[in-house]
């Protein structure tokens, strides 16, 4: 891992989505990076980031008795998803670091944090009527 990060002082969202387009481009990917068949890299990713825990049920937070290798590997597939992420989004033209910093606020304003504090359960009196599938979104 040493020597990827020299020069580097901090990695930021536009760091790598700077590093993703020169990458495509000095491979002539780039007319291989339409929204969709990135959209489709990344549930692939998503599946071999899902393979690391398959089978092993709930693992401590910190993953205390995983192997160096195996938390490099998973590294690795973090940052597939993160990268293929950050592709689609920059192809979309959507800001992601501003986008996220946004869906947080909604969610802080969806979920108060009193009344949602200790609850994994939906507010219900938060989603003006609407029907909610999902934990955080
Ligand atoms: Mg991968």
């Amino acid at each position: 891992m040493k020597g990827v990060l020299e020069g580097e002082e901090s990695v930021t969202l536009d760091l790598l989505r700077h590093k993703m387009a020169e990458f495509a481009k000095e491979r002539d990917w780039e007319q291989f990076h339409s929204p969709r068949n990135l959209l489709l890299a990344l549930v692939g990713e998503v599946g071999e980031l899902s393979e690391i825990f398959q089978w092993k049920g709930e693992v401590p937070k910190g993953l205390p008795d995983w192997g160096e290798e195996e938390k490099e590997h998973l590294g690795e597939e973090l940052s597939d998803v993160l990268l293929y992420l950050v592709r689609l989004s920059d192809i979309c033209g959507i800001d992601l670091g501003k986008a996220a910093l946004r869906k947080i606020e909604l969610n802080a304003l969806k979920y108060p944090a009193g009344p949602c504090k200790c609850s994994s359960k939906k507010h219900k009196n938060n989603n003006n009527g609407k029907k909610n599938n999902d934990s955080e979104g």
